[in-house]
């Protein structure tokens, strides 16, 4: 078995006696930008470093902790928190899809978490812009923090510093397999910061990017993992609800994804 990372980070209690869970990466899945690409691209050293720092990521050349870090702090040079929270909830924009497969999710017992590598009050404020105050609190965020200095200078912190992923989202997941009657589980991801998650889910979707960014579909072809693509949450809500409905398996939705 793998080594369990030590966590500095609460996690919410995780749900029990549920058939389904649906975790989700935040960045570029359920938003249209990654906010935090999108920061370092416009506030940072920008996109070419920034794009570089992800596919050393992919080929295992840096972690994704050290080189997020380094991306995240290039913004923070310039930049103070909460100018960086303020233009991201002007900027950020959901998935056209995501209000409606959040509802569908809601209305059938089925628990939407986010998981993510991004920092816990940034992603609650722009959630709480895009979907409204009371339904973002219905949302549990499994995310990295930050640390704010009196003096306005700012840096990530790590949910778990001694991992090379920084956040290793297979913890949001694996604990579910120790329940006596497992949930099955959906993920949905886009990115190098889906790398830790991918193997674990028991249906992955990988978003079909349209900036051609698409690290997670490149990493699952690589490995070898199954996954399902998806361009918008509509089309996965479709695929979701044949499952969920008995009326595909998980392979039958595998194997359509493929075709
Ligand atoms: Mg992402």
């Amino acid at each position: 078995m793998a080594d369990v990372p030590e966590s500095t980070l609460p996690y919410p209690p995780i749900h029990q006696d549920k058939k389904f869970v649906v975790l989700s990466d935040w960045d570029g899945t359920i938003t249209t930008f990654d906010s935090n690409d999108y920061m370092t691209d416009n506030l940072g050293y920008g996109k070419v470093k920034r794009r570089q720092g992800n596919l050393d990521i992919l080929s295992g050349k840096a972690t994704f902790r050290d080189a997020f870090r380094e991306m995240l702090d290039s913004v923070a040079e310039r930049h103070t928190f909460e100018e960086c929270k303020a233009i991201l909830k002007r900027d950020i924009r959901m998935d056209a899809g995501f209000r409606d497969f959040y509802t569908w999710c809601k209305n059938n017992d089925i628990p939407v978490v986010i998981v993510s590598s991004g920092m816990a009050p940034l992603i609650r404020a722009v959630l709480s812009n895009l979907i409204g105050e009371e339904n973002s609190k219905q949302i549990d965020i499994v995310s990295n923090d930050v640390k704010v200095d009196s003096n306005g200078k700012w840096q990530i912190m790590y949910r778990h510093p001694t991992s090379g992923f920084g956040h290793d989202k297979s913890r949001a997941i694996l604990p579910y397999r120790d329940l006596s009657e497992p949930p099955m589980l959906f993920f949905f991801g886009d990115g190098v910061s889906d790398l830790s998650a991918a193997r674990h889910a028991d249906v992955l979707f990988v978003k079909d990017k349209e900036d051609g960014e698409n690290d997670l579909a490149a990493y699952c072809v690589r490995e070898g993992i199954p996954h399902i693509m998806f361009k918008s949450f509509s089309n996965a809500l479709s695929v979701v609800q044949s499952i969920v409905r008995g009326e595909k398996t998980k392979e039958e939705a595998f194997a359509l994804s493929a075709a």
